[in-house]
């Protein structure tokens, strides 16, 4: 691929000619343009997700197909933070945040992730500061 930056799309390494994001296939490719043959190398982003997905269908397994897939460890993280800045609602932003915490580790099995559990214990640790900094707060609120 051409360093041209990352506004532009794929292009021919040799003369720059822009090529089709749809059509290009990881492989040898040829230039229509220069003739250059090149190797291309695709980003699949949503490839595994989408097989999965289609793994469980095929199975028969398509009720617990959501059509979007919640983020539950960004909703952890949100709930934990906002828990934390928020000292009355800790409690309850601790509370929301195991739970979203433990969902996200469903879905990562679910999704057949290896990593990202270290992420979800980051979530719950500080999960677990907010709610006890928002058990502090309302025992500072009561005396
Ligand atoms: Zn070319």
């Amino acid at each position: 691929m051409s360093e041209r930056g990352a506004s532009s799309g794929p292009s021919c390494p040799s003369c720059e000619e822009p090529l089709d994001r749809d059509r290009l296939a990881d492989g040898p490719q040829l230039c229509a343009r220069c003739g250059t043959s090149f190797q291309a190398a695709c980003f699949h982003p949503v490839v595994r997700r989408a097989a999965l997905r289609e793994g469980r269908l095929s199975s028969g397994d398509d009720s617990r197909t959501p059509s979007r897939e919640r983020d539950y460890l960004g909703l952890a993280w949100l709930f934990a933070v906002a828990g934390i800045l928020l000292c009355p609602v800790g409690v309850l932003g601790g509370v929301l945040c195991a739970y979203c915490s433990f969902r996200a580790l469903r879905q990562m099995r679910e999704w057949g992730d290896a990593g990202g559990r270290l992420r979800v214990a980051a979530a719950l640790a500080a999960g677990l500061l907010s709610f006890a900094l928002g058990l502090l707060g309302a025992a500072r609120f009561l005396r």
